[in-house]
């Protein structure tokens, strides 16, 4: 997809990424998935287009990019193949979190390694005992001189086997019973000693990226690892940070989307039933439109949510919004791309039986939609956002 409001160096951008996908990962996927083989040379020829610095600046050498530019490169990459995706998304998120927020030392040791991929960034925010509830971590902070001592135990981290660098939500211990819990989140070097993978859980889709829980035992983390420098700013920097991730997870949903209407349109015109190829049955026809119908409105949605991030101020509500729809209409025109297959959308040769389990994580990852839902409701009576919806007193 060519966009107008892009400069033509942005186009070409976008233009490069969609030949390497349709030369190099499209052809590849089904066999990657089938025979379980973490594609390490797509990873490296990711590295080699910079594509993991994609929400670097460029000074730090990443690619830069505008975040319009951003969520169309991740749809670009999801639509030939998710799991790509899923290796940049939270990624990005920590790439962005530190150059929003981190201090000068911070971005000049963290930036330059996770623009080229030596360093893969994981989010540490769920725990045993929570995910929604992110107010109840556990995770504990301790000073201790020069160095936090940190223990904590974070679980379902995304791409955690293989990062090397975990932003970690924390708490401080509290100095009086009047004092307000501190949050705060930590730069956690995956080779710090005491930080240990213990577990790599099975899921329902996205097998070749890894999924795991980490225990953090007394680690001793510089404070120069603090990010930002200011302890008790977490939760500003991490909801903020979410709206990009939202962005990402409502754009690869997108991707998701355009796959598999590829797949049900291309399947739709060989399969001949009484006498006709199925898509000159009626009940196809209407299956098809109204996939497409809500393929471009999440589309749209979430490109609104990208140009409002890009030109600054809160976006919460509708990144939320983005994701919660995107991840939403996925799922929906997965479940018919998989109907209009008939028998052949539950055998594994078909890719909309893949597209149809992974489609569920986007309703779950990023806050769960209803937890988004409550992001909204929340959020839409402010003035700023009941004037954006075009509401009357
Ligand atoms: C494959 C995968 C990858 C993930 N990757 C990461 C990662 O990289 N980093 C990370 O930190 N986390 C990650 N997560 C965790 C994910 O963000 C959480 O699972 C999610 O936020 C939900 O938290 P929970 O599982 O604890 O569910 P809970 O918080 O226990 O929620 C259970 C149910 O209750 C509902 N619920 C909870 N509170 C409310 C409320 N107040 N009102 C209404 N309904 C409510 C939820 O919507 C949900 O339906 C990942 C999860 C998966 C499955």
């Amino acid at each position: 997809m060519k966009f107008i409001q892009f400069t033509s160096e942005e186009n070409e951008i976008i233009s490069t990424v969609e030949r390497f996908i349709e030369e190099r990962v499209r052809p590849n996927v089904m066999v990657f998935e089938r025979d379980n083989i973490y594609p390490q040379q797509i990873v490296d020829e990711m590295k080699e287009l910079g594509l993991f610095g994609i929400a670097v600046p460029e000074e730090f050498g990443g690619l830069g990019l505008r975040v319009p530019v951003f969520a169309a490169v991740m749809e670009v990459i999801a639509r030939g193949w998710t799991t790509l995706a899923a290796y940049l998304n939270s990624h990005s998120t920590v790439a962005h979190a530190i150059k929003a927020y981190g201090t000068e030392e911070q971005k000049e040791k963290y930036l330059p390694g996770l623009a080229t991929g030596e360093h893969r960034g994981a989010l540490c925010l769920t725990e045993p005992g929570c995910g929604s509830d992110l107010q109840a971590i556990r995770a504990l902070a301790s000073d201790e001189g020069a160095d936090y001592r940190l223990t904590a135990s974070k679980t379902y981290v995304t791409n955690g086997e293989r990062a090397t660098l975990l932003l970690t939500l924390v708490k401080h211990p509290k100095q009086s019973a009047e004092e307000k819990t501190k949050f705060s989140l930590l730069l956690v070097e995956k080779s710090f000693a005491q930080v240990q993978v213990t577990t790599t859980f099975h899921k329902m889709g996205m097998g070749l990226v890894d999924t795991v829980q980490i225990e953090m035992d007394r680690v001793a983390v510089p404070k120069a690892n603090l990010l930002g420098g200011i302890e008790g700013k977490g939760f500003h920097y991490l909801f903020e940070s979410l709206e990009i991730g939202r962005i990402a997870i409502g754009i690869s949903a997108v991707g998701l989307a355009a796959n598999a209407l590829s797949e049900a349109l291309r399947y739709s015109s060989e399969r001949v039933t009484f006498g006709v190829t199925i898509d000159k049955h009626q009940a196809i026809q209407l299956k098809l439109a109204d996939m497409a119908t809500k393929l471009v409105t999440a589309r749209l949605l979430t490109m609104e949510a990208a140009w409002m991030k890009e030109r600054g101020g809160r976006c919460d509500m509708i990144s939320a919004m983005a994701k919660l729809h995107a991840s939403d209409a996925a799922l929906e025109i997965a479940h018919d791309a998989v109907k209009v297959h008939g028998g052949a959308g539950y055998i594994q040769e078909y890719a909309v039986e893949r597209l149809y389990r992974e489609a569920l994580l986007y309703t779950i990852g990023e806050g769960t939609n209803d937890i988004n839902r409550i992001v909204i409701s929340r959020r839409m009576t402010g003035d700023e956002e009941r004037a954006y919806l075009g509401l009357v007193r």
